[in-house]
């Protein structure tokens, strides 16, 4: 994810442990799927918390309307909040979505905490599922690297459904363009 700034000394929530670069077991470069990445920088156990998704909470119309703005930082809370993760005390928002990830976000009572769900060797690019729905994936592709990649940042419960629909636009595609470039050629 490419989250801006790498600034992270602006800390307005000196509640939450895991607010600068030091503290964390992950830092951030470039990374070949996209923008800067989180890479770990220790060895990291299953189920060690690696990160908090901290943000500004917002109403689910603001979010919407911060979303249209092409703001893409945006995690969904609850049923009435998000939080828009486009903040400089939020490293996390630097940790890229795979289709096969080592971490995974969970939500305990209103905060989303990132976890290594297996164990992560240093240098390892921290990864989670963005976990979009069914209705909103198609905008979101995917470019993970993994063999397991379903070209959209999609949950992992859609994985089939989004693979099957794949596989059919595959088989219609070809006719559909031949179609297409006949009814554009005026000579024709
Ligand atoms: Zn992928």
């Amino acid at each position: 994810m490419d989250g801006g700034t790498t600034d992270t000394t602006t800390n307005p929530n000196p509640s939450n442990g895991f607010t600068t670069l030091e503290e964390l077991p992950f830092e951030i470069r470039n990374s070949a799927i996209e923008g800067n990445g989180g890479f770990a920088t220790k060895r990291i156990a299953n189920g060690e918390l690696v990160a908090e998704y901290v943000g500004e909470r917002i109403p689910k119309e603001e979010s919407l309307r911060r979303q249209e703005d092409g703001n893409p930082f945006i995690f969904t809370l609850d049923d009435t909040d998000d939080i828009d993760g486009d903040v400089s005390w939020n490293p996390a928002r630097f940790i890229n979505h795979s289709c096969n990830p080592n971490c995974e976000a969970i939500f305990d009572e209103g905060r989303i905490l990132i976890y290594a769900r297996r164990h992560i060797e240093p240098g390892e690019e921290l990864t989670f599922n963005y976990g979009y729905g069914i209705e909103e994936y198609a905008d979101f592709p995917c470019q993970c690297g993994t063999a397991e990649c379903v070209g959209f940042m999609v949950a992992e419960d859609h994985f089939e459904i989004v693979r099957a629909r794949r596989e059919e636009t595959a088989k219609v595609q070809p006719s559909t363009a031949s179609e297409s470039s006949e009814t554009r050629d005026p000579i024709a």
